[in-house]
């Protein structure tokens, strides 16, 4: 029984297909999202993939920012659920899931069978968010994975005072144009990124197990930077941007 989960976020769309609820068939990210040809592109991509047609599915659930939106699945599912869902499968022992994408920080408390018991969200802010480091990457004419790599390399971060994505934008400016090195102001956001997501943890309070999940995770040196704040080990499994797809893809076998 192959099932489909389709995860359309604010930057970029993702899908999972999954056979009889364990095994992972073929997964995709398009780095596009709501409002874009990126939730037909990936779906087609996956199924390519996987040598199937849409016909061959059992189910389609869709989950995500733009989930609404989306009118060829069976059903639409929060993105906290899926989240939930889909980091149980990828780390069975995570009893907190730390999720940065392009526009929200989710926090979430779980069971051993992957249900939501809480969460904690960001305001409706940048700060902490992946599109802080999308906006940045764009200031330092870099790929956005290339923030993490040259993070590590840093011997003497600067310190980016404002949270206000705006704001250190133009600090990130200032600090160009007063020749500091990239991978220093790198290494800067990285570590703003992670006091503004640690904060929010500490309120909710963490459980080991700890896994992150999201675009974010991808980013060593934010991983690095939130294990230092945290003081505990953060755990990344194999794809965590593909979480919630997942997660969605497990629903459908439903
Ligand atoms: P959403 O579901 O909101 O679209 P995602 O979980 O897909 O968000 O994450 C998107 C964010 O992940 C982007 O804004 C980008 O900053 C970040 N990202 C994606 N790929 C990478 C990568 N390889 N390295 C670092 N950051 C990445």
């Amino acid at each position: 029984m192959y099932t489909l989960g389709i995860d359309i976020g604010s930057t970029a769309s993702k899908a999972v297909l999954l056979l009889d609820k364990n095994t992972i068939v073929s997964s995709a990210v398009v780095n596009v999202g709501i409002g874009s040809s990126g939730p037909e592109r990936v779906v087609q991509e996956v199924l390519k993939e996987g040598k199937l047609n849409k016909s061959d599915l059992f189910k389609i659930v869709v989950t995500g920012y733009g989930r609404v939106m989306y009118k060829q699945a069976n059903k639409q599912i929060s993105e906290l659920s899926c989240h939930a869902k889909g980091a149980n499968f990828l780390a069975p022992f995570a009893k907190t899931v730390i999720d940065i994408g392009g526009q929200d920080v989710k926090i979430l408390k779980i069971d051993k069978n992957g249900r939501l018991l809480n969460f904690i969200m960001n305001d409706k802010c940048a700060a902490g968010t992946g599109r802080f480091l999308d906006v940045m990457a764009n200031v330092l004419e870099i790929k956005v994975s290339d923030i993490g790599e040259l993070s590590i390399k840093s011997k003497h971060d600067v310190n980016i005072s404002n949270t206000c994505t705006v704001f250190a934008e133009s600090e990130v400016i200032s600090h160009l144009a007063a020749g500091i090195e990239k991978e220093d102001i790198c290494a800067g956001i990285c570590k703003s990124i992670a006091k503004k997501v640690s904060g929010l943890a500490k309120r909710i309070g963490i459980e080991n197990e700890l896994v992150m999940t999201g675009g974010v995770a991808n980013n060593k040196a934010v991983v690095r930077e939130l294990e230092n704040e945290l003081g505990v080990k953060i755990t990344i499994p194999e794809i965590p941007q593909l979480a919630g797809a997942l997660g969605a893809a497990i629903f459908a076998c439903k």
